[in-house]
């Protein structure tokens, strides 16, 4: 028999769920990857993700021709692309592995339906995490929405399904691979309507992703410490090869608890933000709503600030002058790299939501355009987090000082300095505020406030007091 691989988010060659199955019941395995004008149309030519996902298909297009196979590579709709390719194939079963996201299950019953009209099956697997939807339920049957007796819970059924970090082995069956047809080779970016970025993200593919773990498993001792501060090399940067499949899951896993089990603390906690990530994709399926509604729905009744001075503050937010050195360092980092620190996300989201009191949807919006890593779950995650809308999230009362944090968590300054090179004369006094600094002593540095940085667009105190009264007239109608 005949089948298909459907490659989406999981562009590797090795532990493998789809793929494995595949090859466990078929005689010959074809592989596929669609250029999805759905999801294409829109983004910018020089888009990260795009060239990140093409080189990435190189790779995984010689690793799979190595082992006898090859990758079909279409540009079309993905869900017409699949069923036609699949009737050209003449297919019995296309598998693929499950995704959490409305729109890309509503996309999958469709293109099930439309196989199911020719008599072929679609049969999907789990592979982008541990444990899924309710495979990791309260004592009641219910799914959590507190994240510590969540990642408890989920470590209890690790601990009962070892398994679940079983690899799903390729090469032993590597023989049914069937070789891709020669007019089906990968396009060039070019052919698809994209180019080069000017900062690609690098390193890309399975090699990239195995290069930047290896780097990583060297620090991973101080994780826990050493994380929160964004001029550090501190994190695994592996967020983008999670959101596209480069590495998997279950290695990552295996390796950080064994780690731990040899007494390396940091790895306990970087197996945490592992388990942030199932949780959010977990909540994000149990909770479709949470795309467009805040996850406690009495926060949608926010008066969030709108009109002109709004789209103003906003604009100053996404181009990073705010007058607030680290927000506005972080931002620059976003649009210059498409990365940017778990610290700076928090700083960042907070600052638009709780000092210039703008929905958190458009910073949401604004991250998904930006980010190499953008996930749905998490980035959502994240911003209903900052905002204080979502599941066991930061209270409401407790607003991040954009000052302390930037003197806590960026001390002497370097990461600013990076970012912003026109303070870079500035010390670590003055670095994080120089609205308050003496205007004589920054002009002899090369500093004009105005002309040459921002004064600030809001004055934090003012804002949080405004803040603590959008929320309090919440809890009062409550
Ligand atoms: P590491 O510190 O090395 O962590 C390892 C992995 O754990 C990450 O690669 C990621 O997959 C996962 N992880 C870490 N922290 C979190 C978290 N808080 N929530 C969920 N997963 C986590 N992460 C994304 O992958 N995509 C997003 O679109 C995204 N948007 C965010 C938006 C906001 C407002 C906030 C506060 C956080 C967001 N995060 C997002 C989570 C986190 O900031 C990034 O995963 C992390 O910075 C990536 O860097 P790293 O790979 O070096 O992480």
């Amino acid at each position: 028999s005949k089948s298909l691989v459907w490659f989406r988010r999981d562009l590797r060659s090795f532990d493998h769920a789809a793929l494995h199955r595949a090859l466990a019941g078929s005689g010959s395995v074809y592989c596929a990857f669609v250029f999805d004008t759905d999801i294409l149309a829109g983004l910018p030519p020089d888009d990260r993700r795009v060239h990140f996902i093409h080189a990435s298909l190189r790779e995984l297009d010689a690793d799979l021709r190595r082992l006898g196979g090859g990758l079909i590579v279409r540009h079309g709709r993905a869900e017409e692309e699949i069923p036609r390719l699949a009737a050209e194939l003449g297919v019995e079963t296309v598998f693929a592995n499950h995704d959490y996201e409305p729109a890309a299950i509503a996309r999958d019953n469709r293109v099930a339906r439309k196989l199911g009209a020719d008599g072929r099956l679609f049969a999907t697997s789990k592979d982008q995490v541990v444990f899924e939807r309710s495979e990791v339920l309260t004592l009641g049957g219910q799914p959590f929405s507190v994240f510590t007796p969540y990642k408890n819970a989920w470590l209890r059924q690790l601990a009962a399904n070892p398994d679940a970090l079983a690899p799903h082995e390729i090469e032993p069956l590597a023989a049914r691979l069937a070789p891709a047809p020669a007019a089906s080779a990968l396009p060039g970016l070019a052919d698809i309507g994209f180019a080069e970025p000017a900062n690609p993200v690098a390193p890309a593919g399975m090699s990239g992703a195995a290069d930047l773990f290896e780097h990583f498993l060297d620090r991973i001792a101080s994780y826990g410490t050493a994380r929160d501060f964004p001029a550090d090399d501190a994190t695994s940067r592996l967020s983008v090869h999670l959101r596209f499949g480069t590495t998997s899951i279950r290695h990552l896993v295996r390796t950080a608890r064994q780690m731990a089990a040899h007494g390396a603390a940091g790895a306990e906690v970087w197996l945490s933000e592992l388990i942030w990530r199932e949780f959010y994709a977990m909540i994000l399926y149990h909770h479709p709503r949470v795309v467009t509604q805040s996850f406690k729905s009495a926060f949608d009744a926010i008066a969030w600030e709108q009109g002109q001075a709004a789209d103003a503050a906003f604009a100053a937010w996404c181009e990073g002058r705010t007058g607030y050195p680290l927000v506005d360092a972080a931002m620059a980092q976003l649009n210059q790299t498409g990365f940017m620190h778990n610290r700076l996300r928090m700083l960042t989201a907070s600052f638009l939501t709780k000092d210039l009191g703008i929905d958190w949807r458009r910073g949401e919006r604004y991250f998904a355009l930006k980010l190499n890593d953008y996930d749905l779950a998490s980035n959502n995650g994240g911003w209903q987090w900052a905002a204080s809308t979502g599941c066991d999230a930061q209270p409401w009362f407790r607003i991040f000082n954009p000052l302390t944090q930037s003197r806590k968590f960026d001390p002497d300054g370097n990461f600013i300095r990076r970012y912003l090179p026109q303070l870079a004369a500035l010390d670590a006094r003055e670095i994080h505020a120089p609205m308050l600094a003496e205007p004589m002593l920054l002009l002899a540095k090369g500093v004009q406030m105005g002309r040459d940085y921002a004064w600030p667009i809001v004055e934090h105190e003012r804002a949080r007091k405004q803040t603590l009264a959008r929320f309090e007239a919440i809890r009062a109608a409550a």
